[in-house]
């Protein structure tokens, strides 16, 4: 009789670690609450899904992973991201690969992945059932299934939690792989927000809500010890209640134990112009807008919405004539579009993270295995695990990783 083998969560890592299983000829079980399975990975990278990263160098992967990383050598090194690209390739989705290694379906639709993952784990003959896993069946010590929020029981020689983390809870990830993990006798460590947005002191935030800016270079501050913790270029995102986009999502895995005022963001809205180039451009749109008002001057040189801020913060009368603006008035212009500054005050909620920081302690699950050192034949897979990786598509490469290495371990 072939080893029965319970997967709990139909996500990334279990659609992939089902499949695998199920190819080996396992009696599969695939658990999962909600109707339709990866719900989150149909809204990942703006519902494009950013697969994985394409770096070729063990050492450069974990390089992005700055929570626990090393914990991954074992399972990257049997799963790399060329791993991931062939399997999806094989599963007749084409890839391509876009600035900073990103890679996504050549489709731009994340429902492409969903979908081979779904017909990988289907056509291994895994069998699937819905339902909310709320408890481990443990006898004497020893793991013997899985029990349902209805009562009903399952059994299996092996149980792989692969529920998530906390975030985007409507997703169907929230955090009860946490429980079940605790129940096993694991340490959790507190699930935070990560890759999330920021809530900001600045009241222009809320007024430049729904602008966008590409093309800005952003410097984080640490004020405690006045060391910049991150720079980088791209895009960003005013909203009602602070900052987001992109570039704001990656900085906050660099932000530790935020505190309001502790960090402060300097976005430089002209960052291919020095301050001399800056000014002489200034100096060129001025004379030919000799005789308009100040706050009229600035349409080519900005977004029409963030002109009133800018102007204000210059605190230059916005009806002063161009002609009448001084070298010092351009110079505190100048200062203000090279470093416009955001006070940080807190992280969004978790609820609005795009990844959870925190989670199973690695300490407590063998890295070349996956499998639990408190309870025999318990494995994990995915963000259910403590660690967690920078934007780019490490965080689903994670997810792949991780469900191999249990996959092939049980
Ligand atoms: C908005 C957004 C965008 C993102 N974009 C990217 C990106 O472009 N690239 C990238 O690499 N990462 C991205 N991520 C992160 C990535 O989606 C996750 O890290 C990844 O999906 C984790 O995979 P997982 O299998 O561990 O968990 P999930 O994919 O969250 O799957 C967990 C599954 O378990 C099920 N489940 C939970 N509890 C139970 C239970 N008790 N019983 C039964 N089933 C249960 C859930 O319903 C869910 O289907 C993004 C995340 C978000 C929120």
């Amino acid at each position: 009789m072939s080893k029965k083998v319970i997967v709990v969560g139909a996500g990334a890592a279990g659609l992939m670690a089902s499949g695998t299983l199920g190819e080996k000829g396992y009696d599969v079980l695939l658990i999962e609450r909600n109707d339709k399975v990866a719900r989150k990975v149909m809204i990942t990278g703006k519902g494009r899904c950013n697969v994985t990263n394409n770096v070729s160098l063990i050492n450069d992967l974990i390089a992005n992973v700055p929570v626990n990383g090393r914990f991954l050598y074992g399972a990257f090194s049997k799963f790399m991201p060329s791993d991931t690209i062939d399997f999806f390739e094989d599963m007749g989705v084409p890839l391509k690969v876009e600035r900073g290694n990103r890679v996504f379906p050549v489709s731009d639709k994340a429902v492409d992945i969903v979908d081979a993952l779904n017909a990988y784990s289907q056509d291994a003959g895994v069998k699937r059932i819905k339902g909310r896993v709320t408890e481990l069946i443990i006898t004497d010590g020893e793991l013997k299934g899985v029990r349902l929020e209805d009562g009903s029981e399952h059994f299996s020689d092996a149980v792989l939690i692969a529920t998530g983390g906390k975030s985007y809870p409507l997703t169907g990830s929230t955090g009860d792989g946490y429980e079940l993990a605790k129940q096993a006798g694991h340490t959790v460590t507190e699930p935070k927000p990560s890759l999330v947005p920021l809530n900001c002191h600045e009241g222009f935030c809320m007024d430049l809500q729904g602008l966008s800016l590409r093309n800005v270079e952003i410097s984080v501050m640490d004020m405690n010890s006045y060391k910049e913790v991150y720079r980088d270029f791209g895009e960003m995102l005013f909203t009602h209640f602070g900052v987001s986009g992109p570039l704001i999502l990656s900085a906050s895995s660099h932000m530790k134990d935020v505190k309001p005022r502790k960090y402060e963001i300097h976005i430089d809205l002209k960052p291919a112009l020095t301050y001399e180039q800056l000014d002489k451009r200034i100096q060129r749109d001025f004379l030919e807008n000799a005789n308009k008002n100040f706050i009229n001057a600035l349409d080519a040189l900005l977004p029409k919405k963030i002109v009133p801020v800018i102007v204000r913060l210059t605190g230059i009368k916005p009806s002063t004539k161009v002609n009448q603006v001084t070298k010092e008035m351009r110079a505190k212009l100048v200062n203000i579009l090279k470093d416009l500054k955001v006070t940080v005050m807190s992280l969004r909620p978790i609820e609005e993270a795009i990844i959870t920081s925190g989670g199973v302690s690695v300490k407590e699950i063998d890295p070349k295995t996956m499998e639990s050192k408190c309870l025999g034949g318990l494995y994990f897979a995915g963000e259910v695990i403590d660690v967690d990786a920078y934007t780019g598509g490490f965080n689903l490469q994670i997810a792949f990783s991780t469900a191999m290495c249990a996959a092939n371990s049980i």
